[in-house]
């Protein structure tokens, strides 16, 4: 009888582990022993760090799409449908179309989306990168903005790539002073907690910079309200905000198949930190933005996550014991302006320390991005 192994969400997770069963088990695989199946509701492949560069004219959102069939390995049985309902009991998911599809092993990578709406006034007031839509229409904002107070704001937490407001606002003031605009744009950047950064280290690097590059902050600013017409930020510490653009990192949410299948809260999947192992289902993993462990949501972590879900299935598939864990381990580029980078890499529990920025590690994260659909194929 074939094992089947079912992987959802054709995101950085789900590509890269398919990618990985299939290499790893080829030879089960083409003896018809072992099948994995990757459903996923979108035909390509996102890369969203690329969004970032749009909204500044860097790049194009077309420069983040690759159709799946590229990135898979032949040995992937690719179905294109949205997943909605998982029956943890009898072992079988549900695509859209009512087809079931039963698995042996089953990884949910179904990442996370930004939910505006959930903001009063931040859909029609504020602006984000966050998203295709999104980082277009800030694009043509930031084009014509000459003058003003261009506020960034981190709405919600937890969020996609930690990094990236800090990264906004560094790009914003040095694109800003390129263009000549610099000196009649304010700039402030606010955070919901006492610091202006979830990591401490990150926090300490990161306030004399801003500071330096006379970008303000406001920390303790947790906003809850957006007034469109008088452009206005309105907190839960009881203070306002005048914005003349407001770019905001909105409130995010995993994919409802998590909550409705009963693997998790509010989209995110109680999960064993080390094992990816779900709670509260047998046979089920969750990776990536979807699993709720303690460290960033990033690409880099869905990537590690992907290897050790891999090597914990290929070991259950041929009865050993598995032995793979994650650590947390996390590694991030920050760009501190349009030429200039640093990185962080940290597993769970550790503060990173940054290097001074430099030339040499932006164009190492230019590299990265190029040959990001390398390590989607599984290959780095
Ligand atoms: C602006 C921006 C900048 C970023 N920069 C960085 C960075 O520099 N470094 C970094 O490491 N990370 C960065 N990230 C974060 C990174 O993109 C995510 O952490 C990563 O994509 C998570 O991978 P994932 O597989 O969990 O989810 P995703 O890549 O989001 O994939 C989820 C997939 O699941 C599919 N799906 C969802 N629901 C269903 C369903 N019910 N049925 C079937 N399919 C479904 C979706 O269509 C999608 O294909 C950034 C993110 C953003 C938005």
């Amino acid at each position: 009888m074939t094992e089947t192994i079912v992987v959802v969400g054709g995101g950085t997770g789900g590509t890269v582990l398919a990618n990985r069963l299939a290499e790893d088990l080829a030879s089960e695989i083409d003896a018809g022993e072992v099948a994995v199946k990757l459903v996923t509701d979108d035909p390509n492949h996102t890369y969203k760090p690329t969004f970032l560069y749009v909204a500044f004219g860097e790049r194009e959102v077309a420069d983040a799409r690759r159709p799946l069939s590229e990135l898979l390995d032949d040995r992937v049985d690719l179905h294109v449908d949205r997943v909605v309902d998982v029956d943890a009991e009898a072992k079988r998911i549900e695509r859209r179309d009512g087809k079931r599809l039963g698995y042996d092993h089953l990884a949910i990578a179904t990442g996370a989306s930004v939910v505006p709406e959930e903001t009063p006034g931040l859909k029609e007031g504020g602006h984000h990168f966050y998203n295709p839509d999104g980082t277009e229409t800030l694009r043509a904002e930031l084009a014509s903005f000459e003058e003003g107070h261009l506020v960034l704001s981190v709405v919600g937490t937890p969020h996609m790539c930690p990094a990236a407001p800090l990264e906004f606002v560094f790009m914003a003031d040095d694109w800003l002073r390129k263009q000549g605009r610099r000196e009649d744009v304010d700039i402030t950047y606010t955070y919901p907690i006492g610091r202006a950064h979830g990591l401490e280290s990150i926090a300490e690097w990161a306030t004399p910079r801003l500071d330096d590059r006379d970008i303000a902050v406001e920390t303790f600013f947790n906003a809850t309200e957006v007034d469109p017409d008088e452009q206005v930020v309105s907190t839960a510490e009881g203070t306002e905000m005048e914005y003349d653009l407001l770019v905001a990192i909105p409130p995010h949410t995993g994919d409802d198949l998590i909550s409705a299948a009963g693997l998790g809260d509010d989209g995110w999947a109680d999960v064993d930190n080390h094992t990816l192992e779900s709670e509260r289902a047998d046979d089920v993993y969750v990776l990536g933005d979807s699993a709720d462990v303690p460290t960033s949501k990033a690409g880099s972590v869905a990537h590690f996550e992907a290897g050790v879900v891999a090597d914990r299935i290929a070991s259950r598939v041929r009865g050993r014991t598995p032995t793979a864990r994650y650590d947390g381990k996390t590694v991030c580029f920050i760009e501190t302006g349009m030429d200039e980078a640093t990185f962080v890499k940290f597993n769970y529990g550790e503060q990173p320390s940054l290097p001074d920025p430099s030339r040499f590690i932006h164009w190492a994260k230019l590299s990265y991005n190029e040959s990001y659909w390398l390590t989607a194929k599984g290959l780095l």
